[in-house]
């Protein structure tokens, strides 16, 4: 027996969420083979950082389909290595690629597939498993039925593990259908530079209780402050207040930063979503009885557009004079 994980490499660099699923992998294994497998090409300080998070090999599917991210190629990639190693069970982090490379692999193969999961029970023809659905406002428990379960973990509830060691390196050339990458990708566009919403470890996100565009200002000199990122609830983006890359939640990015400080946010249901991931949520709400104010660790009730510069005022004071 053995478990396959599919790695979210991007030309080469591994993804933020990619190993999650080693988490998963690790526990479901037993002891048992992890095998993480990557596309086009995985550098040697990759493969380390594979070994340390559980997997005793790492397989490269090579093709010049494979070198940059081409869903149904590497779906297709995916599914011929399932083909060949024929594991137990094959697992990755859902997180948008993951999802859909196990979706597109589990279609060639003619297997189901399972997102979102939380935990998985004892693999065999039937497994029992919990998962997220409903864009997280419902825990599923269900039985999945199949000779080998395809299924991703929901985004940020595993951690890689750590102090695995090194890991064999293997490369396996494939052949692949000549329209296998029509869809791929021709160009990139770079919208984030230095610290990212999804990398940062403060989130100060604001709602329709910011008002205005320009009374971002203040929660970007909080961020700023504290090495943070500026996010923001989709009335936001509606209004044109922030562009979309800003927006957290369902239709959104998913941030689990150290710190999420939701100004003037509701807490809907689609919101929360997005950050219910963060170690710890501070809400700055007028309304004490807000959903946000209700589920967060801390809350400051008052008018934003006071708090916020206090809370600014306060950091300023204490930053260190050069
Ligand atoms: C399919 C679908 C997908 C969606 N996806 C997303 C998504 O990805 N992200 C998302 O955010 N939403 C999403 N939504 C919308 C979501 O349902 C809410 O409408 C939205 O999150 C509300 O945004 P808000 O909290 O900024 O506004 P509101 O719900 O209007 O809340 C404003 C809050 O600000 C407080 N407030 C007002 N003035 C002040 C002040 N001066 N100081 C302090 N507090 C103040 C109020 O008390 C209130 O709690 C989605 C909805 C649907 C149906």
């Amino acid at each position: 027996m053995s478990v396959l994980v599919f790695v979210d490499l991007d030309r080469g660099a591994l993804g933020p969420t990619a190993t999650q699923a080693c988490g998963l992998a690790v526990d479901v294994a037993n002891g048992a083979p992890v095998i993480a497998v990557a596309m086009g090409s995985a550098p040697a300080e990759v493969a380390t950082a594979l070994g340390a998070a559980g997997a005793s090999t790492v397989t490269v599917l090579e093709h010049e389909a494979l070198d940059d991210y081409a869903p149904e190629a590497w779906g297709d990639a995916l599914a011929q290595i399932i083909g060949r190693v024929e594991p137990a069970v094959v697992l990755a982090t859902g997180n948008d690629r993951g999802n859909e490379v196990l979706a597109h692999a589990a279609a060639v193969l003619d297997l189901p597939f399972a997102a979102n999961v939380l935990s998985l029970g004892a693999i065999g023809p039937t497994t029992s498993l919990t998962r997220v659905r409903w864009g997280g406002s419902l825990i599923e428990h269900a039985e999945l039925l199949s000779e080998r379960p395809i299924v991703s973990t929901a985004l940020h509830a595993f951690a890689a593990p750590e102090g695995g060691a090194v890991p064999v390196v293997e490369t396996m050339a494939l052949e692949l259908s000549a329209d296998a990458a029509r869809t791929r990708i021709v160009d990139r566009i770079t919208v984030d530079a230095g610290i990212t919403l999804q990398t940062a470890p403060v989130v100060v996100s604001g709602g329709r209780g910011v008002g205005s565009a320009e009374g971002f200002a203040a929660l970007e000199q909080f961020a700023a402050l504290v090495g943070g990122a500026v996010g923001c609830s989709r009335v936001v983006t509606n209004q044109g207040w922030r562009p979309h890359s800003d927006q957290v939640g369902q239709t959104g990015k998913r941030v689990a930063p150290e710190l999420y400080v939701a100004c003037g946010i509701s807490g809907a249901i689609q919101h929360w979503i997005g950050m219910q991931a963060a170690s710890t949520v501070l809400a700055i709400n007028i309304d004490a009885a807000a959903p946000m104010v209700a589920k967060a660790d801390y809350a400051v009730i008052g008018d934003l557009h006071d708090v916020v510069p206090a809370i600014v005022a306060a950091l300023e004071r204490r930053r260190p004079r050069t």
